[in-house]
């Protein structure tokens, strides 16, 4: 019996045929899956019995990747999961996730404003493949997220120089066309990735309009994916992923299964997403996979050959 095509089918021809989003559909990439295990402090109080040790956190870590994750989110903790820029724990957490599996290391460079330039730069002195980078400055509940052009420079050369690349956070859309002055002195690079991050109280609303907005403003070419904040995880998830970008889950983001409902394990949000991206037809990348996306491999050379150093 000859297949008919289905309503999907004849969405994607339509979209294929509309130039605006030929840079900006990319359904045929498989998905990049950031797990963000690192539970604010202050949401950590409401959760029982979690184990924010660097052993802890690997255990998260290698049961998110067995579920589908491909790369890791992490913050510079110390034994009891709070914010320092001492990185002994964060390079023990590293070692443990290297021993047991090969997920893509990001480290953060963000976090409490209490922490100075350098100390917010803990994780770039170790040896991850990636690193955010906060792009602005947002206003976040009460207080200011201070980002400062110069702060900014700061990081991007040091990412740089030590061949990281940046997944570039984006909390307003007037971020991107700051990040691309970045690209033009030559700090970043292409295939470049954005994360948006979205519902955050103060700053961009996750609503679908707002992430098609941002999806369709950064380069042709462009990786996205997209962290919802205050409950907005899933959906903003989903749709990123409808519209070709990738997803991220985590208790950094959302410690909550689904309202009042604690979740088991940073695995159990990745598997509800993996579950999503295989019934709307997008395979998940191995971390290998991953990295070729990301051009990860260019860095690994780079690294290797002492350029960019
Ligand atoms: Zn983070």
């Amino acid at each position: 019996m000859s297949r008919l095509p289905g309503p999907g089918a004849a969405v994607v021809e339509h979209i294929g045929l509309n130039e605006a989003y030929q840079g900006v559909v990319r359904m045929a990439d498989k998905l990049l899956v950031t797990v963000a295990p690192c539970i604010p402090p202050y949401m950590a109080r409401d959760i029982p019995g979690l184990d924010l040790s660097p052993e802890g956190i690997a255990d998260e870590v290698v049961r998110a990747h067995s579920a589908g994750a491909n790369i890791v989110h992490l913050h510079v903790w110390d034994e009891q999961g709070q914010p320092t820029a001492e990185p002994a724990a964060f390079e023990r957490t590293i070692q443990f996730i290297r021993e047991r599996c090969d997920i893509v290391i990001e480290g953060s460079t963000g976090g409490v404003n209490e922490l100075s330039l350098t100390e917010r730069s803990a994780s770039l002195q170790t040896d991850v493949e990636m690193a955010s980078l906060n792009s602005g400055s947002a206003n976040y509940d009460k207080g200011v997220y201070v980002n400062s052009p110069s702060d900014i420079q700061y990081w991007v050369e040091e990412m740089h120089r030590r061949c990281i690349k940046p997944d570039i956070a984006i909390f307003e859309v007037g971020m991107i066309a700051s990040s691309m002055r970045l690209a033009e002195g030559g700090w970043i690079q292409p295939p470049f990735l954005f994360t948006f991050v979205l519902g955050q109280v103060g700053a961009m609303p996750a609503t679908p309009k707002n992430l098609l907005f941002l999806s369709e403003t950064v380069p042709a070419g462009s990786l996205w994916s997209a962290a919802g904040h205050c409950g907005h995880d899933l959906h903003v998830s989903s749709l990123a992923m409808q519209l070709g970008g990738h997803a991220r889950a985590g208790f950094e983001d959302n410690p909550y299964y689904r309202p009042g409902e604690a979740a088991t394990s940073n695995a159990q949000l990745i598997e509800r997403l993996v579950r999503i991206a295989r019934e709307i037809g997008r395979e998940i990348a191995s971390p290998a996979e991953a990295r070729v996306l990301l051009g990860l491999q260019m860095r690994e050379q780079e690294r290797q050959t002492g350029a960019g150093l």
